[in-house]
């Protein structure tokens, strides 16, 4: 059902494929203004803006916010979406592995945020949605670089909320589980057997389930949550 609320610029990042791509499509269906920012060029649905950015270069992230404030007006709805995955196990994990998981998911949404959040000011009004993972909270073996990155971005949307939660501007976390996308189509066959028999659900989901919640997270009838992490995942990480 379309949001009353509709018309209102959205910036989703690596929404090129994956659960950003069906964030943006969600968005796009409830009549909003869609950006998305790929890194390699890429066949974007119509009616869906692509921008070029890297999320671990600063200047990449302004100049995407400035392409798409030019075309659909400053940023009212972010989603730091953009992520990787390095899995190994601790000790055989390089200090670049690390790293470079932290500085793509979790320094790359706070360049993002940080971007967003001069606009929204001036608005008065925003909706910060980071998308982090059941690995933040419950932890995962094999993914300490990924685990941390996500978890931190619980620090974010809590610290956020305090400091712009009076401008009507709310932060929260999306934590989804196993969602079927080139990120867990990778994963070794025992490995997506082991979570299957884990999951009460007894299935991993589409990405449309979690764009469904993002959604419901930046309508009016979420207007009152923030600082939250709404686990979207089946109950695989229940007791978070
Ligand atoms: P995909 O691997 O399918 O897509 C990842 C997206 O992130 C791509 O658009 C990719 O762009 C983009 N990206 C990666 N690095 C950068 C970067 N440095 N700058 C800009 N964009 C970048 O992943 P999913 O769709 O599965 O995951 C999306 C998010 O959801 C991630 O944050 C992931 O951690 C999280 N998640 C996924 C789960 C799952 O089960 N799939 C479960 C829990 C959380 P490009 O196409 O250029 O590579």
């Amino acid at each position: 059902m379309a949001d009353a609320a509709n018309g209102r610029s959205v910036l989703i990042t690596g929404g090129n494929r994956g659960i950003g791509l069906a964030i943006a499509e969600a968005f796009l269906a409830n009549g909003d203004q869609v950006a998305v920012t790929f890194r390699s060029q890429t066949e974007l649905p119509e009616g869906i803006l692509g921008v070029q950015a890297d999320v671990t270069d600063e200047a990449s992230v302004d100049a995407a916010f400035s392409a798409v404030e030019a075309a659909h007006g400053p940023v009212e709805i972010v989603v730091a979406n953009a992520g990787i995955t390095k899995d190994t196990l601790l000790l055989r994990m390089s200090e670049d592995d690390f790293t470079s998981v932290i500085d793509t998911n979790l320094t790359g949404a706070f360049r993002v945020i940080k971007r967003a959040s001069r606009g929204m000011i001036k608005l008065r009004k925003g909706r910060v949605i980071l998308i982090s993972s059941v690995s933040g909270l419950y932890g995962a073996p094999g993914q300490i670089n990924y685990s941390a990155s996500k978890a931190g971005m619980v620090g974010i949307a809590r610290s956020l909320t305090r400091e712009l939660g009076s401008r009507n501007i709310t932060a929260n976390v999306v934590a989804p589980g196993m969602i079927r996308t080139d990120m867990t189509d990778e994963l070794p066959e025992q490995t997506k057997r082991d979570y299957l028999a884990a999951i009460p659900a007894g299935r991993f989901a589409e990405a449309s389930e979690v764009a469904d919640v993002v959604r419901w997270l930046s309508s009016d009838e979420a207007g009152y949550i923030s600082g939250a992490v709404i686990p979207v995942d089946g109950g695989l990480g229940m007791g978070h």
